[in-house]
Order: C-alpha cells, then structure tokens, then sequence
C-alpha cells in the first residue's frame, strides 16, 4: 500500500485484519495537501473507520463537532439547519492519529519514499529510495490526486473540470462551530472553523478565474465582499497568504486485470461540494480491499471493481447536477452551466 492517507490506512487494516500479509508504505513528513486543511466529515464517516478497527477515542484530538450549517444557495434565501452528526477535522492531525492506530492495532509500516516499481511476469517489485525492496502480489496506490503509480502504469486520466480551491484562514470566533456555503457568480464559499481560534474560508472556482499568484489576495477578497454571510471578513488580512489547492473533479481509466490498482483519490475524485469526499474515497479504498480478499481467499477476480467504480463515478455526476442546478441565481454563468449537465 503506497500512501497512508485515510484511504490507505483504512485499505491496509482490512486487509492486514483479513490475515493477509500487507505493507503500508509511508512517505514521511507533513503531506502538502493536509497542512492547514480544515474539513468536515459525517458521524457516519467516523464511525466506519470502526471497521476497521480504528477507535473514534484515537482521533478525538483532530475531531470537534459543528453545531450548523448556514448556507445561502439557490434562490438566495439563507437557510439554518442544525449541523446533526457532521464533524470539522484538522487533516494534518487527523492523517497522524489514523497512522498512530493502524500503528498500534499492528499493521507493518515502513517510512520511505518509493523510488520504482518493477513488474516482472506478474511479480511485482516496490524498490524504496533507501535501496530496500518489497516483493508483492498486488500494489495499491493510494498516494492521492496525483496517482503517481498508476499514471506509471499506464492509467489514462479523465478531467471532468478545472475546480481549485483558495483558501485562508481569518479571526471570525463568533461564527465558531458553524459551516457556512454560499453560492457566488463564479464559484461558491465553503468556511469551517479550525481548531484554533480561526475560520478557514475556501472558495472554490474554476483555475481559469484564479489567474497568477500575485492576484490571489485580491481576488479572495473581491469575492467575498460579493457574499452577504462572510462579507465581514473582506476587511480583514488573513493569518497567512491564501492557499491553492487542486479539486477537479476526474476519475482514472485502469485495466480491470492489472495488479497494480489505483484507491481512494488516486482512482478518483468527487467535487467537494458534496461534503463526502473522504467517505468516498474510504469506500473506494475497502472495495479494492475487499477485492483482494476475496481473490487471495477463494480465488475470484477483480474484474467487476473497475465496473463498480465507473457505476459510482457517473451515480455521482448525476447528484452533483443535481446540486448545482439547485442555484439558480447564476443561471448564464459559466462556472454553473458547465457544471449543470451530467457529463
Ligand atoms: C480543497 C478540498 C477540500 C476538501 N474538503 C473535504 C471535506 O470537507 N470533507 C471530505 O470528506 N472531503 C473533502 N475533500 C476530499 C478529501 O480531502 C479526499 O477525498 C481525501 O483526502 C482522500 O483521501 P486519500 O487517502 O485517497 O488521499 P490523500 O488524503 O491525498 O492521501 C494520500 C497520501 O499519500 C501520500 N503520498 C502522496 N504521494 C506519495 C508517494 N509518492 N509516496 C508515498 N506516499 C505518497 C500523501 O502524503 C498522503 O498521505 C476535500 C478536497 C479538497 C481538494
């Protein structure tokens, strides 16, 4: 297992709990994509990595509850709901309670970079930077958006979009435990609270609208005095300089019989919108998992997971249609139209 994000925690502790033999492979240092990153999660999310053997009491230091959700959206009505069971995590921590627990429940961990992979008569080799090597039946690559094994492999990659992600972070302690979303002309607001005494608001468009580096500040700016629920920190600095990040959403054409198989986000990505990226990618992560389980026990092939996978893919371009045409305020915007039919 390359990866020790959620997916490749959570893959690895079932197939270890299975009895197989696995190796979890843990680049180490602090995952550029996690640091700084607030998220929410549902209780349901929580409590599936129970599953795996993963006790909610070992994470509870990256974990805290939202009390609401405050969203304006669609005909320009603002809604408050009670946030019921939805958590906001600090990934970078929540990355290292996960590894501390499949850690202790006992999953072999080894701490390097991988530096090739050799596939020889269906045999394959994990050779480390360090000179060490793996022999394995099969290797998941769960090192996220960038897939990098797969994409070795031979996997083509499908963009759907263009969607990234700014972010920052502000002082906004009276919007404490509340999510907010709000819908701007050319892409929407996503702020949680963190774990501090900050609110971290991300504003998800296209990579076209974001433009160069030095205008990053502007924009973020520009656009949050467009809302009516975060407008108030338009008048403030951020704590740091905003942050980029890649959301598009796309998915990995991989050849059902190869023993080199792409989880989690590598496999494929879901908008954020949804709220559920990482119960999707955990979920994506167990079926290959499960997969493997299965051959390993009695001998059956994988060929219906590559199958499954494209099913959820295209269930979930169907909801986020569904989602965006919900917002009709921006009815000729690009950023909306192109998001308004199921690819
Ligand atoms: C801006 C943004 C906001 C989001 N907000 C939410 C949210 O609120 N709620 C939600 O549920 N989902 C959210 N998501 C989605 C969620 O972050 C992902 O679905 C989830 O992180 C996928 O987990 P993963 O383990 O598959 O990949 P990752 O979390 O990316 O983990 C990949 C792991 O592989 C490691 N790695 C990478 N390359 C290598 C390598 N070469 N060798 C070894 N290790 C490697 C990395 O260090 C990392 O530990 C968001 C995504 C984005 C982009």
């Amino acid at each position: 297992m390359i990866g020790a994000g959620p997916t490749g925690v959570t893959a690895a502790l079932d197939i270890f709990n299975a009895g197989l033999k696995v190796v979890l492979v843990h680049r180490p240092g602090k995952d550029p994509c996690a640091v700084g990153r607030a998220e929410t999660v549902h209780a349901a999310t929580l409590a599936s990595l129970k599953r795996s053997g993963i006790e909610i009491s070992a994470l509870r230091q990256a974990v805290s509850p939202l009390e609401g959700v405050t969203s304006k959206w669609g005909n320009g009505d603002v809604f408050n709901e009670v946030a019921d069971q939805r958590f906001v995590i600090t990934r970078a921590l929540f990355d290292d309670c996960l590894l501390a627990a499949a850690r202790m429940l006992g999953v072999p961990i080894v701490d390097g970079a991988v530096e090739a992979i050799d596939n020889t008569g269906g045999q394959l080799t994990v050779v480390l930077r360090d000179g060490r090597s793996l022999a394995a039946s099969f290797v998941l690559d769960a090192t996220g958006r960038s897939a990098k094994w797969a994409h070795r492999f031979g996997a083509k990659e499908n963009k759907i979009d263009t969607l990234t992600a700014l972010s920052a972070t502000y002082s906004a302690p009276e919007l404490k435990k509340i999510l907010v979303v709000e819908a701007v002309e050319d892409g929407w607001f996503s702020s949680v609270p963190d774990l501090k005494d900050g609110r971290q608001v991300t504003f998800f468009t296209d990579r076209t609208v974001i433009g160069t580096s030095h205008g990053r500040r502007d924009l973020l700016l520009a656009r949050l005095s467009e809302t009516s629920l975060l407008r108030h920190l338009s008048g403030q600095n951020p704590h740091e300089p905003p942050k980029l990040w890649a959301a598009d959403l796309k998915t990995l054409d991989q050849s059902a019989r190869s023993n080199l198989i792409a989880i989690g986000d590598a496999a494929q990505t879901i908008d954020p919108l949804s709220g559920s990226g990482m119960t999707a990618a955990i979920h994506n992560g167990r079926s290959a998992a499960n997969a493997i389980i299965a051959h390993r026990h009695s001998g059956r092939t994988l060929s219906s997971l590559e199958h499954s996978r494209r099913a959820e893919f295209e269930n979930h371009l169907r909801l986020r249609a569904a989602y965006y045409n919900v917002e009709n305020r921006f009815a000729q915007g690009r950023f909306w139209t192109a998001r308004r039919t199921c690819v």
